[in-house]
């Protein structure tokens, strides 16, 4: 099913670069379950790879939305931006592997990919590996947030409204059904 092999640090291909990178939402570091592992301050890992879960969400969308555009698509963050705190960058350690666990897909109504409505499934679906979301100016939390209870749409402000394409965001834990690498089907 899916591409799982490992790259080299160095190896990132054009279109797995994440085009506009995330800010990344300082308040979600408020849960102890996210805490970024030894590798996010800057520890060298020599490889990197993309959450199994993410893999599997861009299969079953590839296989919803034949011939989609991936203009936007992205993994991996390119130099600029990672080593840095985006979950574009691959900053969970797994054995000394770099995990990326956020993701990008291109808005595509010409092939029936609506980026929000995909988001708003998602979202209304609750799938436990969910970190957050991002589309069309609002972000969604799988915590409550800021008054806001989970999984509701908070105004998200920034210079990226995700217009043009949606933003998903995994858990950091590996396992469980809340597991990053864990690749049950999602609700698209
Ligand atoms: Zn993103």
């Amino acid at each position: 099913m899916s591409d799982e092999k490992l790259r080299s640090i160095d190896d990132r291909p054009a279109d797995e670069i994440a085009k506009t990178l995330d800010e990344y939402p300082s308040d979600l570091h408020n849960d102890p379950d996210d805490m970024p592992s030894a590798a996010a301050d800057g520890a060298a890992l020599a490889a990197w790879r993309v959450a199994k879960s993410l893999l599997r969400l861009r299969d079953q969308i590839n296989a919803k939305f034949p011939g989609r555009k991936k203009d936007s698509d992205g993994t991996i963050g390119d130099t600029a931006h990672c080593p840095g705190t985006s979950d574009h960058c691959p900053n969970i350690s797994d054995g000394g592997v770099g995990v990326v666990t956020g993701m990008d897909i291109t808005h595509d109504p010409a092939h029936g990919l609506v980026s929000g409505d995909v988001a708003e499934k998602l979202r209304l679906g609750r799938d436990p590996r969910i970190k957050y979301i991002i589309s069309n100016s609002r972000i969604a939390n799988f915590q409550a947030l800021d008054g806001h209870p989970a999984f509701a749409w908070r105004p998200y402000n920034s210079q990226n409204p995700h217009e043009k394409h949606f933003h998903i965001s995994v858990k950091p834990g590996k396992t469980g059904p809340g597991g990053y690498d864990t690749t049950t089907d999602w609700n698209i």
